[in-house]
């Protein structure tokens, strides 16, 4: 990999865009136009809404109506501005390049970037080339959302550069995802003096999260988990109110409907408690088909023309905005980003060996789907 490179992408983790800041993704965003100079790419820039960064929307190839090739990339990240001056500094360590966004993933977005901008220039494309650029992925993409949609309705495929599973794997199915938040309402009373007044919003909440968490099934692959929780004013009240968020992965589109209902169907167990439930599915269920088994086979073939064997990973937990294009049934192969590992902590790196070879990767998809 050339030094402009590695200096690039140093530049990009330097340059920190947390979801929450829009003021720094969108300086990523003028630093993806910087590189695209001279380039024969079209660059519309779409204004940030709801508090969010612009998303960037890049064209190149042949101007026509076929069915083009869909790039997807996020530039969101989710460490909070400061990270790389204190719990997560920019460093080289043998093979690894670590730094907030590296892996998840800054490194994925460059190497795609490079291989659009080479094909642009070479003028290899043979059909339309359209990379998407967002703010938002991390917190599930409310405002890309239908840009990705539409966008994807019009393409043969679509390539996402989320980072690599261990060892380089690539990704061809994802669970969905569905977020929910419940709100439990009992009645207030002194804990003391009028105890048996009060309805303790806390102690329903956790009859309704047993009940929520037994719906966890893992031979099906139906997870659900409540991961926060906050109720009551005082040690000494009986509280009245109770909030807790829930996170649901199923592998299926129908078992995505059928634990939105079992959720959104929860009822208090007796009446004096109010249950109120929102959210429903976020991201659908990433399923393979049979056109993402065969562009992956295609990409199979290039990398063992570049000289690295290419393997898919097992269906992934996480969602990523290929959950939006698969559902659509647009062949998707997502993980085609950059190797390394500690996606969302502080120990995140990626490998700077991987960047040239899915680099290439990349190009030769851009050439020859
Ligand atoms: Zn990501």
């Amino acid at each position: 990999m050339s030094d402009h490179s590695l200096d690039t992408l140093q530049t990009w983790i330097r340059t920190e865009s947390p979801t929450s800041e829009p003021a720094g993704v969108n300086m990523m965003m003028d630093l993806v136009i910087a590189e695209l100079t001279g380039a024969p790419v079209s660059v519309e820039r779409i204004p940030g809404q709801q508090g969010l960064g612009d998303a960037l929307v890049l064209r190149a190839g042949p101007r026509t109506d076929a069915p083009g090739i869909l790039v997807l990339s996020h530039l969101d990240t989710v460490h909070p501005v400061g990270t790389i001056e204190a719990d997560l500094p920019l460093r080289i360590d043998g093979d690894r390049l670590y730094g907030p966004g590296v892996y998840d993933m800054k490194g994925g977005a460059w190497l795609a970037l490079e291989a659009f901008r080479q094909v642009a220039v070479l003028e290899k494309a043979t059909r339309p080339l359209v990379y998407i650029v967002t703010p938002d992925e991390e917190i599930g993409s409310p405002m890309t959302r239908p840009l990705i949609e539409a966008l994807a309705r019009k393409s043969a495929c679509a390539l996402v550069t989320e980072p690599a599973r261990d060892g380089g794997r690539i990704v061809t199915s994802r669970k969905g995802v569905g977020r929910f938040d419940v709100h439990v309402e009992g009645r207030p009373a002194h804990a003391g003096s009028r105890h048996r007044d009060g309805r303790n919003a806390i102690h329903e909440a956790a009859a309704q999260i047993l009940a929520i968490e037994a719906l966890t099934d893992y031979a099906r692959g139906i997870t659900t988990t409540v991961g926060m929780i906050a109720g009551g004013t005082a040690v000494n009240t009986i509280p009245q109110h109770c909030r807790f968020p829930v996170d649901l992965r199923v592998e299926t589109v129908a078992d995505g409907v059928e634990m939105e209902a079992a959720i959104r169907g929860l009822v208090p167990r007796n009446s004096d408690f109010r249950l109120t439930i929102t959210g429903g599915m976020n991201r659908p269920p990433y399923e393979r088909s049979e056109g993402t088994d065969t562009l992956f086979a295609h990409a199979r073939a290039i990398a063992a023309e570049i000289g690295f064997d290419l393997v898919s990973s097992d269906k992934v937990g996480g969602g990523s905005d290929g959950n939006f294009t698969a559902a659509l049934g647009i062949p998707t192969l997502d993980g085609l980003g950059i190797d390394g590992d500690g996606a969302h902590t502080l120990q995140e790196y990626g490998l700077i060996s991987s960047i040239a070879p899915r680099r290439d990767l990349m190009r030769r998809l851009l050439e020859t789907l």
